[in-house]
């Protein structure tokens, strides 16, 4: 009977592809402490390549106005991708704005967070809360513990301290650890990302949390000496969360493993589903892969 189930999922799945009902995709920006002008087209043509996606981008304008008029239609979409920082100014968006993405997760929307975007709106206990971890933004002790890596295990450390750091630029290995969930499964269980700015001591409030992969932050590249979360999701209401901690620039997000673990990622945060297959060109543990 479950065997049936699939098939009939799968099947399902092949005619809407078929017949171009695309997932649709919504990358929101305007406001970055990073490059979003260069990295939105990026990750614009990664969700395109799956042929998977049709993607619209929602920018907030510059400026006072630009702000109070920003008001994506959320709802519209099955995976919102947040390429947004509160930068320069800790500005929140408007709270019709921010009603509407609250209640967009909450009733089954899906969000994939890149890089930095989760370290916007420190103080706001919703958008906290739905993306289990995140640094800067005044967060601290108070936002929820560090998740650490412990004899195979994940705990909480609530020790105090600031929460967000990274040291040098460098490339290093990725280890999955749960090698069953639909964006990790079939990848190699270590790979090669090429250089890249990397997070470490995250902070939040963790609840409903998964982590898929980590990357050993290295205390001689200015790291922590931890196995840090890199890429992990969170059940928030109804809605699929997936943060993607890597992506500095868009130098860095040429990383096939980058661009997999997002477009799969994506397809999961909308559907629960991954039906990508790994490509040939995925990193390996001693060599990073980049497409240019
Ligand atoms: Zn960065």
């Amino acid at each position: 009977m479950k065997y049936r189930v699939q098939v009939l999922a799968v099947f399902f799945v092949l005619c809407s592809v078929a017949y171009g009902a695309q997932i649709k995709a919504l990358i929101i920006d305007g406001r970055n402490n990073h490059q979003w002008k260069l990295t939105t087209p990026v990750l614009k043509k990664a969700l395109e390549d799956t042929g998977l996606f049709a993607v619209d981008v929602a920018t907030a304008e510059p400026g006072e106005e630009g702000l109070k008029n920003y008001r994506p239609k959320f709802s519209a979409y099955q995976v919102v991708i947040d390429n947004y920082t509160d930068y320069p100014k800790n500005e929140p968006w408007p709270a019709e704005t921010r009603a509407a993405f609250v209640e967009y997760v909450r009733s089954g929307g899906g969000l994939v967070l890149i890089h930095a975007a989760a370290s916007a709106f420190g103080g706001w206990k919703e958008f906290e809360e739905m993306v289990g971890l995140a640094g800067w933004g005044g967060r601290d002790e108070r936002t929820g513990p560090y998740v650490r890596f412990r004899d195979g295990q994940f705990v909480r450390d609530t020790k105090p301290g600031k929460a967000g750091h990274h040291g040098k630029q460098h490339a290093f290995q990725v280890t999955v650890r749960d090698p069953k969930h639909p964006i990790t499964r079939g990848l190699p269980p270590v790979w090669m990302h090429t250089t890249d700015e990397f997070y470490d001591s995250l902070r939040g409030p963790a609840n409903n949390l998964e982590v898929l992969a980590t990357g050993y932050s290295d205390a001689a590249q200015g790291g922590t000496g931890e196995n840090e979360p890199v890429l992990f999701t969170v059940r928030s209401g109804r809605g699929r969360v997936f943060q993607n901690v890597l992506g500095h620039g868009p130098e860095n997000m040429k990383c096939v493993g980058f661009i997999v673990t997002f477009q799969r990622g994506a397809e999961w945060a909308a559907t629960g589903r991954v039906t990508q297959k790994v490509p040939a060109d995925f990193p390996t543990a001693e060599k990073p892969s980049l497409r240019q």
